[in-house]
Order: structure tokens, then C-alpha cells, then sequence
């Protein structure tokens, strides 16, 4: 990779591994200014094909075509939007893929592209102030969401929030102690970590057990809330799997949330990552 390469816009500033293959990562901009964006949007990376790959990664079945040529990808983002001096954004390890091998081996200090363009309309613009918010993820779909809480969680609008986060284990809940802290500042706020493989723990797991559909039909968030939620009064915000989307909007349907779209306003918004 040619390290000065005018292509390469940006400059990875921190990069915490929250388990093997999982990183938070920062990326400021080099010589511009990032521009305004709305929590829940994205933001897209790149680097060229000849940049190396991290040693967790397979190899690659076919090296790109065009070597020279960016890899890019879209990323949501995680920072607030009030702050705009770097984009927070949080990444998954996939070990045959194209560009999250090259992601994951730049150091701090090394250089990427970025979009100057931020889009998604996983926003929560069009949710009415009075309404409710449980947001749903598995792994890295939380990073929307931290966006949305860093933003707006003291913004003075009295709403409860949750949010349900599904993990593989225990050590893959990236910004659990960020949350926690949350849980125990703002009393509107409610954290609800579940765990898919409890069984691998190397201590026993106390919370939640299960897939964030588990979580949603055993009751466990109307125990929290002490009311359970109806679409009157509660939207819904799904972010990752989308094997995970569309289990949520199955159990969902039946008690009338409704997908969102321009045309047609609904409870449920979503975005699948791949
Ligand atoms: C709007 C949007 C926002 C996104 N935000 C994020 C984000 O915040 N963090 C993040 O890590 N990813 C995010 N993604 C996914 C990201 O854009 C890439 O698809 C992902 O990082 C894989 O890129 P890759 O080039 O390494 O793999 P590719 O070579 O593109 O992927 C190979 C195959 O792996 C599968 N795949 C892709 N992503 C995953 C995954 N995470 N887990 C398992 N299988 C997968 C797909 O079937 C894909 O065809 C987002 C996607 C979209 C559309």
C-alpha cells in the first residue's frame, strides 16, 4: 500500500480490541472536515487491495482483480454526532472477507479512506418524542445505537429506552461498561445483554440467556419497564443479523409493529448489515 496515497483521506487514531476480531475503532479526518451527520447513520471505509491482511484472517480464495483499487464498505457510526473531530466505528472480524482482514491490521496511525458523504435513515428522526425506545442488535449492530445515546440521552426527552444486545459471549458485548454505567445514571434507561453460547462461559453467566427474540417474547423487558409495550406507545429499532431482522419482525407483526418506511410511517426500523 502506498502510504501516502492521496486516496488514503484518513488516519486511524485508536483502535481497541474488544475480543479477537473485534475492534473499536477511530478515524479522523486528514486535511477535512467531517460533516454533519445524525446518530444512526453511516459512514463508508476503504483501503486498497494491497494493503495487508491481519494474521486472524484466512487467506484469500481470489486476491482482488484490481489490487490497486479500493475496498469499501459501509460502517455505521458509533460517536455522537455533537462531537466531529474523529467517526467511532466498531468491527467485526470476517475472516474470509475483503476488507474487514485489511481494517483490523491497521495500526494507529496508519492511513484509510473515508467517505466525506454520511447517509442511513436509521435515525430517529421520524419517531415521535413521546414514543418509547427498545433498540435491538447482535454484535457490532449496537454502534448505531451508541451514537443515539451518546447524543440524545440527556437531551431533556422523557422516554424510556432500552437496549437489547445478543452476543456470542460475554467478552464480545463491546461497550458493556459504558452501558452499565448508563443503566445506573439515567433511570429511563434499561441495558438487557443476552448471551447464544452461555454454556462456553468460564464463569457462570447471570444475565440473560438467548437470542434478543428470547428476550422480547419472554417477557423480560415488560418486567423491567413494569408495562409491557405496545405499539402505541413504543417503536422498535433492529440493527445486525438480518437473520436476527427478520425473526424480530415475525414476532413483532402479530402484535401490530409495523416496518417503517417514508411512504408508509410503521414502528419498527431496521437496518441489515449484510
Ligand atoms: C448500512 C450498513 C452498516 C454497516 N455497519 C457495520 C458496522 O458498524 N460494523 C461492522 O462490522 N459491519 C457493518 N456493516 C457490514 C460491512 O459493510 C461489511 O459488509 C462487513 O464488514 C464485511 O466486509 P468484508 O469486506 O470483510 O466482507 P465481504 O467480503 O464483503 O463479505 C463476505 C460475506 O460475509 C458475510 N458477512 C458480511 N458481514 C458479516 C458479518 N458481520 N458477520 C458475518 N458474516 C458477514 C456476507 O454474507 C458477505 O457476503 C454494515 C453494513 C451496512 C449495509
Amino acid at each position: 500500500m502506498a502510504p501516502s496515497s492521496p486516496e488514503l483521506n484518513a488516519i486511524l487514531t485508536q483502535r481497541i480490541e474488544v475480543a479477537p476480531g473485534l475492534v473499536i475503532m477511530r478515524v479522523a479526518p486528514d486535511g477535512w472536515e467531517l460533516p454533519e451527520f445524525v446518530s444512526g447513520q453511516f459512514t463508508v471505509l476503504g483501503l486498497p487491495g494491497t494493503a495487508p491482511r491481519c494474521p486472524l484472517a484466512e487467506p484469500e480464495a481470489e486476491p482482488p482483480a484490481r489490487p490497486e483499487r479500493l475496498i469499501r464498505r459501509a460502517y455505521s457510526i458509533a460517536s455522537s454526532s455533537l462531537q466531529r473531530q474523529y467517526l467511532e466505528l466498531y468491527v467485526a472480524l470476517v475472516s474470509t472477507g475483503a476488507l474487514t482482514p485489511r481494517l483490523l491490521a491497521l495500526g494507529i496511525g496508519e492511513r484509510l479512506w473515508m467517505s466525506s458523504k454520511i447517509s442511513g435513515m436509521l435515525t430517529l428522526d421520524e419517531v415521535p418524542e413521546n414514543r418509547h425506545l427498545v433498540l435491538v442488535a447482535t454484535g457490532t449492530g449496537i454502534a448505531p445505537y451508541m451514537s443515539m445515546i451518546r447524543s440524545f440521552l440527556d437531551s431533556g426527552v422523557h422516554r424510556r429506552f432500552a437496549v437489547i444486545h445478543g452476543a456470542y459471549h460475554s467478552w464480545d458485548l463491546g461497550y458493556r461498561d459504558e452501558l452499565l454505567l448508563l443503566e445506573r445514571l439515567y433511570p429511563g434507561f434499561t441495558y438487557i445483554p443476552t448471551l447464544s453460547h452461555p454454556h462456553q462461559e468460564p464463569v457462570p453467566w447471570p444475565g440473560h440467556s438467548g437470542f434478543v427474540q428470547s428476550v422480547w417474547s419472554d417477557g423480560t423487558l415488560a418486567r423491567e419497564w413494569g408495562f409491557q409495550p405496545t405499539p402505541a406507545d413504543t417503536h422498535l429499532f433492529l440493527c445486525g443479523n438480518p437473520l436476527m431482522i427478520d425473526g424480530m419482525i415475525e414476532l413483532l407483526a402479530p402484535e401490530g409493529y409495523v416496518p417503517h418506511s417514508k411512504k408508509e410511517p410503521g414502528t419498527i426500523h431496521f437496518e441489515r448489515f449484510w
